[in-house]
């Protein structure tokens, strides 16, 4: 008989194979939409443990879904693998120096993310195969999580029909289950033509460009006196139009990114900043081309589902397998990080707050923490078309932010190892309970269609728009 013991025993006889594979990640550090070697890496390991696998999923050449089993419930677990640009940093230590200079790294830990995901369903396998019982496991491989918003493509075409859950995870420096929502966002360019002459010779004949990019910034932030206090606008000016001054810019583009807590607010605040850049082309003499680029939905908590990983990571933790060489490390990266003091002065769990004061690694459940922060994910779509929960393992020393050259350098530790080892077994023991009492399934669904409560999901991304290689 299979028992949950029996699985996270099954997935600690095989870390040595994850961690190579998670390190193999982390050393191809592709960027979005050219997760090519880590795309093949992770798929031709499943194809090994006899997932069915489909590649080129939503016509993206490194998505791709890899199946075992039949029937119902068919269990989904997301895996991401793109690297950020810019982040190159050597492993192991705990000073800024890139391997590469200026070199994409996984700065966002999607090396253990993809791998974690990856062992949870290959545990699921060994259970389904050794039960005989229906249900089907499907690992999705999707790519471009860092702007290219890949999972918004998959769920467009369909991916996820026929799906009864997804979970996910994400390596950070605590374990957490997401209780919170995430920002939906839009971001799409301006591209302003105008005409160009002389600045002082025939100005008169000139349509800047780059003046309509000015007045529609101006417009946007009188705007933000009358949209939700929640909403944020962000810009970039990506094209000044050259760096004469004597030459009148014939053309200009700025970048809009928006953010809500709500998609109809995004869709709302966009259509405004359309106007805005309307009326800045009107006052120029201008036109603009609204050139959109991408969008994600915000993340609807699947509230049973989340209870269930919450129940299953707390068994698992606390984890006591760090060495002296992981907390050596994790100290030394805390002394290049701002001071968590405050943080550690208020959790409720004052053993664990010390534990995390001596090591620099947080080995225990955080309780009560909400939100992680008010970023954006494209989690939120998968969330909006089958019950979707997600949780974050302790990978890195507490308190080492995402994006930094602190999070790629302890990349390949075993404290990272650990953690992507945490949250596949969470999750594998989570698609246990779902497989073996099908009560769980029925609240989860449950709760999934009061969350709706009727609203349909408007794809952030219109058809005309496919994804940005
Ligand atoms: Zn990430």
């Amino acid at each position: 008989m299979i028992t949950k013991e029996t699985l996270i025993k099954f997935l600690d006889s095989r870390v040595k194979d994850f961690s190579k594979i998670s390190d193999k990640i982390w050393e191809f550090a592709e960027l979005q939409f050219k997760e090519e070697k880590s795309s093949e890496l992770l798929s031709s390991f499943l194809a090994n443990e006899d997932f069915t696998i489909e590649k080129n999923v939503a016509g993206i050449k490194t998505a791709f879904i890899g199946s075992y089993g039949s029937g119902n419930p068919v269990i989904g677990i997301l895996g991401e693998f793109d690297a950020l640009s810019n982040m190159s940093q050597k492993s192991g230590i705990a000073c800024k120096g890139s391997l590469v200079d200026g070199a994409p790294g996984h700065g966002c830990g999607h090396n253990l993310l993809g791998t974690g995901s990856l062992a949870a369903c290959i545990a699921i396998k060994e259970y389904l195969k050794e039960t005989g019982m229906k249900g089907t496991i499907k690992f999705f491989g999707c790519p471009a999580e860092e702007g290219g918003a890949g999972k918004v493509f998959m769920v467009r075409s369909g991916c996820f029909e026929g799906v009864d859950v997804a979970m996910t995870w994400h390596p950070a420096s605590q374990n957490i289950v997401w209780k919170d929502s995430s920002l939906a966002n839009n971001q799409a360019y301006f591209n302003f033509k105008g005409i160009s002459s002389h600045a002082a010779a025939s100005p008169h004949l000139g349509r800047s460009a780059l003046d309509a990019v000015e007045l529609m910034n101006v417009g946007a932030n009188y705007l933000r006196e009358h949209i939700i206090s929640d909403a944020r606008l962000h810009y970039a000016v990506t094209n000044t139009g050259g760096t004469a001054p004597n030459i009148v810019q014939a053309e200009a583009t700025v970048l809009y990114l928006m953010r809500a807590p709500q998609s109809n607010q995004v869709r709302d605040i966009y259509n405004r900043v359309c106007k805005i850049a309307q009326g800045a082309a009107l006052m120029t003499g201008t036109k603009v081309e609204i050139e959109f680029n991408t969008g994600v939905s915000e993340f609807k908590p699947n509230i049973p589902l989340t209870g269930l990983l919450e129940k299953n990571l707390k068994r698992i933790l606390p984890i006591d397998g760090y060495t002296n060489e992981d907390i050596s490390l994790a100290k030394s990266i805390t002394d290049t990080i701002p001071s968590i003091d405050t943080f550690l002065s208020r959790l409720e769990d004052k053993k664990l707050a010390e534990h995390i004061r001596e090591t620099g690694i947080c080995n225990g459940f955080i309780e009560n923490i909400t939100g992680l922060g008010s970023g954006s994910t494209d989690v939120g779509d998968v969330s909006w078309v089958v019950p979707t929960a997600q949780f974050t393992t302790s990978c890195a020393a507490c308190g080492t932010p995402m994006h930094s050259w602190q999070f790629v350098a302890q990349g390949k530790s075993n404290l990272a190892h650990q953690g992507m080892l945490t949250a596949a077994k969470t999750m594998a023991l989570s698609a246990f309970d779902i497989l073996q009492n099908p009560q769980i399934l029925k609240e989860i669904k449950e709760s999934f269609e009061n969350d709706l409560n009727g609203e349909k999901y408007i794809c952030p991304i219109p058809p005309e728009i496919s994804p940005k290689y």
